[in-house]
């Protein structure tokens, strides 16, 4: 199977299954999304969205949180990974809003990376979901379910994933392809175990037949 084909068929087993893909952060709008994404580094998003209702409710706009302090910030995400830099790049990430982008998130991945705790992946969320933008943001799910399924190949970084998955995902599949990816990886393609007598991407799938082969060979 040619890599041309193993994407196609992957994304017409996904546009077929799964129409609907989203985010499973909660939020209302690009601001409470753009806070949602940055503590959801190296945390699940179930985490985020318990902490997320209060601190929405606190500092509903950017001015309110460029104007808090860190510690009090804190407060209300204590309970997630690396709190203190999170609670520091919020701040951050407000200030930065208010002073040169007139308190609206912006919608330039360049103009996305300049703010605190906004790296690639977070531009590229953010400019996919907020602003339909052909962006494949690449986190540690996506990372691995390409290159178990082979849609990447020898990929050490996840720019070097992002570059490789674009080339072959049309433009209007781009967004979408990410949270089929990350939702693959997180409830079947699991990282650990991956679930593949669940999986119905078998037939296309590196991993799988590597992995069939080898169990023939010690038989
Ligand atoms: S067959 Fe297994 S390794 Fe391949 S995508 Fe499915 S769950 Fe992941």
């Amino acid at each position: 199977m040619t890599k041309k084909e193993r994407f196609e068929k992957i994304i017409d087993y996904f546009s077929v299954h799964q129409p609907v893909a989203e985010t499973e952060l909660q939020y209302e709008n690009p601001f409470q999304l753009l806070i949602a994404v940055i503590l959801s580094a190296q945390c699940t998003d179930k985490r985020v969205n318990m902490v997320t209702p209060t601190l929405f409710k606190t500092y509903p706009k950017p001015e309110l949180l460029a104007a808090a302090h860190s510690d009090e910030v804190f407060k209300y995400i204590r309970s997630i990974s690396y709190p203190n830099n999170k609670a520091k790049h919020l701040v951050g990430m407000a200030n930065m809003l208010v002073k040169e982008f007139k308190g609206i998130v912006p919608s330039e991945i360049k103009d996305l990376e300049k703010l605190p705790g906004v790296g690639r992946k977070t531009a590229n969320v953010i400019a996919s979901v907020v602003y339909n933008k052909p962006a494949m943001a690449v986190d540690t799910h996506v990372f691995r379910v390409s290159a178990r399924l082979g849609l990447t190949t020898n990929s050490k970084t996840p720019l070097d994933t992002e570059k490789q998955l674009v080339k072959y995902i049309p433009e209007n599949k781009i967004a979408i392809a990410h949270h089929w990816l990350i939702l693959h990886g997180r409830y079947t393609c699991i990282a650990r175990n991956p679930k593949c007598g669940e999986c119905k991407l078998t037939e296309f799938c590196n991993y799988f037949h590597k992995k069939n082969k080898a169990l023939k060979i010690e038989k």
